[in-house]
């Protein structure tokens, strides 16, 4: 076994909120089998690479991702916006994440796409009672969660001052600041790199897993990050449909990602690099996995095509569908099922933006068998349910 590195112990953030990163020193254990290589897999898999663990991971698909709602994400990552659909407490963990993601990403082998620009959000004239809706919910969370930014509200020349591309097409909007996203495949292609160039990391491809293949001893973690692949051992777990396209747009030029509200068709567009746009995301209650659908195309690009003509020109470079890994109440949870099996699931249309406080809690968790990060974040640890 290598040795683990010395504490880092608390630190300070760009926004001088002292708190705890989470040391990975003296992990109780030598080695670690993690199943699943999307998202969660990846980043613990680094984590405790680094901190001297022998790590396996073992992943059902390709290096690619393929199989993974990781790959197929927008990877917005907005606390605010989604408080629309998202407790306190998310919204939280998606708050601390964003000053943890430059912290991971600058560690990796290769460049990752970044940004804080904010969320813009618009509507039609029609749509302005929902969007009066949505303003108060959002007013709401910035008084339940005062360290978040305040939103701004847009008249037609701010909204063109921080767009110009959109000129004066919409009257009203909001920015909800610090906002963030990141280009989820560069992600990947990242942690995979740095990972391979580790000597006590070993990645098994198309080598699907259960956790009754392992019977850890004294010394060894089986960590389970399968999301829906995790389903035979944990029931409760279930996929929701969403279909996303991306386009190559080089007649449009929006620099956040923005989006459009709707009664029925919800719409966001994440600008990624070389003027690629993910538009999405449908959320649709079925584990279907079969190709995108008609109706959810055409809803998607013609509301698309309605916040920025360019978009007719664009090419489609992909259309998409995939699950989110969800559990009954919408939130993410670790699980304890036996001594020294952890499984961490649930991420549900959340998972980039919270993984960074996910990834925090899990090592607490290994390391110290509790977690002070987890009661700041209300999140189920499994403890309670932990084998002697
Ligand atoms: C359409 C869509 C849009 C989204 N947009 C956003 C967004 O904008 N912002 C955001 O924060 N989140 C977003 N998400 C959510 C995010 O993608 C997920 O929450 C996140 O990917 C979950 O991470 P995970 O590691 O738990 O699971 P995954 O990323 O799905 O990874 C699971 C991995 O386990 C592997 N696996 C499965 N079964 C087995 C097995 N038996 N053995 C070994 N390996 C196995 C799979 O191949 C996969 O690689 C979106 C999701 C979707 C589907």
């Amino acid at each position: 076994m290598s040795p683990a590195r010395p504490s880092e112990g608390a630190r300070t953030t760009a926004e001088g909120e002292a708190r705890l990163v989470p040391a990975v020193n003296a992990l109780p254990f030598a080695s670690a089998a993690i199943l699943g290589a999307g998202l969660m897999g990846r980043l613990l898999a680094l984590a405790l690479a680094r901190a001297g663990c022998r790590v396996e991971l073992f992943d059902a698909g390709g290096p690619q991702a393929d199989g993974a709602a990781a790959r197929v994400a927008a990877a917005m990552l907005a606390p605010l916006a989604e408080s629309a659909v998202a407790p306190p407490s998310v919204v939280r963990m998606g708050h601390y994440a964003l000053t943890r993601w430059p912290e991971l990403l600058g560690e990796l082998a290769q460049p990752v796409f970044f940004q804080r620009e904010g969320t813009l959000v618009l509507w039609h004239r029609q749509d302005a009672a929902e969007a009066a809706r949505l303003a108060r919910v959002l007013a709401c969370t910035v008084e339940q969660v005062p360290e978040l930014p305040a939103m701004r509200t847009l008249d037609a020349a701010g909204i063109a001052t921080l767009e110009p591309a959109l000129g004066r097409r919409f009257v009203q909007g909001l920015l909800l600041p610090e906002e963030g996203q990141l280009d989820n495949r560069e992600l990947l292609s990242a942690l995979l790199a740095t990972l391979e160039s580790l000597p006590n990391v070993r990645l098994h491809w198309h080598a699907p897993r259960s956790l009754d293949d392992f019977r850890p001893r004294e010394g060894e973690r089986v960590i389970d990050c399968r999301g829906l692949g995790a389903q035979p051992q944990w029931s409760a777990l279930r996929g929701v449909r969403g279909e996303v396209i991306r386009v190559h747009a080089p007649e449009v030029a929006l620099t956040r990602p923005t989006r459009l509200v709707h009664p029925r068709y919800p719409l966001y567009i994440a600008p990624k690099p070389n003027h690629v746009f993910v538009i999405g995301a449908t959320e649709i209650e079925s584990e279907d996995m079969s190709p995108a659908s008609v109706r959810s195309t055409l809803e998607l690009l013609s509301a698309a095509y309605a916040v920025h003509s360019g978009f007719a020109e664009a090419r489609i470079i992909e259309i998409a569908t995939q699950c989110r890994p969800t559990l009954p109440d919408n939130l993410p949870a670790f699980r304890q099922p036996r001594a020294r099996v952890m499984q961490i699931n649930g991420l549900y249309r959340h998972g980039f933006m919270i993984a960074p406080a996910m990834l925090d809690v899990a090592l607490e968790l290994l390391r110290d068998n509790g977690s002070a990060l987890a009661e700041r974040f209300a999140l189920a640890t499994g403890l309670e349910s932990i084998a002697p």
